[in-house]
Formats: structure tokens, C-alpha cells, sequence
């Protein structure tokens, strides 16, 4: 394992973390809590040491499966729990909701399903446009002077929201989606490299695309949400599968390599990308982490990766489908 300091947190990250959105039950297809929870201790016996999750990812059901698995687990002070503020379940849909007394409300929520009394990272899950992002970042400040928080993050924010945050309260890491098929967020992690903020890139093995386990007739459940991922949806299913097959030859005869290993290494190995989030609910799939380790991505073999892109991918698409939606404006919070 590969370690990185998150400024704010005492103990140095594992630069794999694991990602628990599946865990939560929602969006993915079926869920089963203890291959969950086995997938979570799986994960701490091959060196990772922090956990990415967030109230949102079932409605608080991923952080409950969290704080059971490390609860049953011991050893907190060894662990860095990094959850989200700032979204709200309505019906099905999910909305952005940043306001003070919401991140008030939601902390002591979190840390109760959690089973701790602190957490090593709070990130912002999303910009919320109608709340001054000086609101935001100062109750985020009061909860870290209070010992409640560590480290304050954000997520999918742009560099512009990241400076005005930045004025408030100290930021100490970024969490953008980041793959080798997703690229927009390049000036956000340049930004948080040169700036001293770490970066959690999300989604690096591209909602599985990346594993080489996904085929023509591979068919996802009715909650799924790759079914409505642009992705997935001809002409450009077959535009990315192509690309993954290519990718797929490129790391076996290059680096003797399996693809998701290429696509976790090509993550760790672009500049300033502190930590990759791995995404799975089954402890098996973490096998490959073994592959990731002791080896590099050259500046020839990126060059050749961005070479089969350009010549399979005609319709490039990022991940913006994951949006969350903007509540109403009459629910603006304050005037800004
Ligand atoms: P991901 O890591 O790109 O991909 C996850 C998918 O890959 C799942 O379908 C998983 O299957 C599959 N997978 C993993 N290892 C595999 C293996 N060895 N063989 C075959 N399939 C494998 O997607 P993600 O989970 O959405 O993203 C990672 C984490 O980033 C999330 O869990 C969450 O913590 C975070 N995230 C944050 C945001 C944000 O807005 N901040 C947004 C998205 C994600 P199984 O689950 O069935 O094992």
C-alpha cells in the first residue's frame, strides 16, 4: 500500500480508499449487508485505511453498514472515516441542500450511524446554489473548532466555489469524479496540488466500465443507475467497449497487467491525485488490489492509452447524468 497525508488528519491515508456508495442499497442493484460489511474488513486487512460514504448513499444505510463493520472491527484511532454533508432524499429524488442548520442537523445523524463521536473528513457533496458558499464553509468551520470534524473537504466543486470556500474555512481535500474516460475535473486536482489540498478521485474505475467485467448483454438491475448512464446506451456503449477492450490488450502486453489494474495505477500516477476511491461490495473483488503496487504509468504508456481513446471513443461523455437536482428557488436561503 501507498500512504499520503490529508492536511487536518494525524495518521496518513492509504492511497486506495474504499468507496461504500453500493453499500447504501440504491442505484446499484441488490445489496446484501454482511458480504457489505465483509467487503469493509477485507478492505482494512489489505491496508486500506479509509472509507469514503455518505448519508446520501441509501438514505443513511451506507453509513450504517460503516459503523457496524468498524465498530465491530475496533481500532478507530488507526481509521479515517470520510463521510458528506449537503444532500436530502425527496421521494426519489435527491437534492442539494448545504444550508448551516442542515449541516447542524445532519453531523450528529452521521456520527450516531457511524457509531463514533468524530470524523476524520466532512466533505460538502455538492455546491448548493442557493446557499452562499460562505455560509456553508463557516458552519463546516464551527463543527471542526466544536472537535466534531477533523478535516473539512468538499466534493464536485469548482475551482472558483473552491477560493471563495477557501476564504472561510481551511479546506483540506477535493473530491472529484476522475478516470481515465472522465477528465473535465484535471484544472480542479491541478488547482489542489498547487494549493496543499489533497484530492479523493471518485469513480476511477468508471462505475465498473474500467473492470473489464462489463459485456454487450450485460444487464443491470431496475435501480441501476447505468441504465440511464450515457455510457451505457448505444452508439456510445460500444464506442467505450471497444476502448476498454483495447485498454484491456494494452495493459496485458505492456505491463502484464489486468485493465482495472491499469486504470487504478493510471489514476494514482497523474499528478496531484492523493487518494483513488475503489468501489465494491464484495471482498473478492478486492483481489486485485495485489496488481496495483510497485509499478508506474510512463509518459509513452499514457500517451498510447490517449491514443486508443482518441481512435474508439467518437462521443465522449462525462459524468455529469449524476448530478443532483437544484432545489426549488423559493427555497432560497438567504440573498446573496
Ligand atoms: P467505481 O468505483 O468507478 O465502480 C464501482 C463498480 O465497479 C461497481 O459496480 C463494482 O461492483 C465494480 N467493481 C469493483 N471492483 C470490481 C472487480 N474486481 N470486478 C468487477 N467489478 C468490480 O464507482 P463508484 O462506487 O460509484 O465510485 C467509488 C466511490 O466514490 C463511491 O463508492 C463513493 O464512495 C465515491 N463517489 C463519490 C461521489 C461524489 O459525488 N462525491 C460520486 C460517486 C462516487 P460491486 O459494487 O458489485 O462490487
Amino acid at each position: 500500500m501507498e500512504h499520503v497525508s490529508i492536511p487536518d488528519i494525524p495518521i496518513k491515508a492509504s492511497r486506495v480508499g474504499l468507496g461504500t456508495w453500493a453499500m447504501g442499497g440504491v442505484s446499484w442493484g441488490h445489496t446484501d449487508d454482511d458480504e457489505s460489511i465483509r467487503t469493509i474488513h477485507s478492505a482494512l486487512d489489505r491496508g486500506i485505511n479509509l472509507i469514503d460514504t455518505a448519508p446520501a448513499y441509501g438514505d443513511g444505510h451506507a453509513e450504517e453498514v460503516v459503523g457496524r463493520a468498524l465498530a465491530e472491527r475496533g481500532g478507530r484511532e488507526r481509521l479515517i472515516i470520510a463521510t458528506k454533508v449537503g444532500l436530502e432524499w425527496r421521494g426519489n429524488t435527491i437534492f442539494r441542500i448545504a444550508t448551516r442548520e442542515r449541516i447542524f442537523e445532519e453531523i450528529d445523524a452521521s456520527l450516531r450511524r457511524l457509531q463514533t463521536d468524530y470524523l476524520d473528513l466532512y466533505q460538502v457533496h455538492w455546491p448548493d446554489p442557493l446557499v452562499p458558499i460562505e455560509e456553508t464553509a463557516a458552519a463546516m468551520l464551527e463543527l471542526k473548532q466544536q472537535g466534531k470534524i477533523r478535516a473539512i473537504g468538499v466534493s464536485n466543486y469548482s475551482v472558483e466555489e473552491m477560493e471563495r470556500f477557501r476564504c472561510v474555512a481551511p479546506l483540506a481535500s477535493a473530491q472529484p469524479p476522475y478516470n481515465i474516460f472522465e477528465r473535465t475535473a484535471e484544472d480542479i486536482i491541478a488547482w489542489c496540488e498547487a494549493h496543499g489540498v489533497a484530492t479523493l478521485a471518485y469513480e476511477v474505475l468508471c462505475r465498473g466500465l474500467l473492470t473489464g467485467q462489463i459485456h454487450p448483454d450485460t444487464r443491470f438491475a431496475e435501480d441501476d443507475l447505468r441504465r440511464t448512464d450515457p455510457k451505457f446506451q448505444p452508439p456510445r456503449f460500444a464506442q467505450y467497449l471497444a476502448a476498454v477492450q483495447r485498454l484491456e490488450e494494452f495493459a496485458r502486453n505492456r505491463y502484464g497487467k489486468s485493465l482495472l489494474a491499469l486504470a487504478v495505477r493510471w489514476a494514482l500516477d497523474q499528478p496531484g491525485v492523493s487518494v483513488v476511491l475503489w468501489g465494491t461490495r464484495h471482498p473478492n473483488r478486492l483481489e486485485p488490489l495485489n496488481e496495483v503496487f510497485g509499478w508506474r504509468i510512463d509518459a509513452a504508456a499514457n500517451a498510447q492509452i490517449d491514443r486508443i481513446l482518441s481512435e474508439t471513443v467518437r462521443d465522449p461523455v462525462g459524468p455529469e447524468f449524476m448530478a443532483p437536482s437544484v432545489r426549488p428557488a423559493t427555497e432560497a436561503h438567504a440573498i446573496f
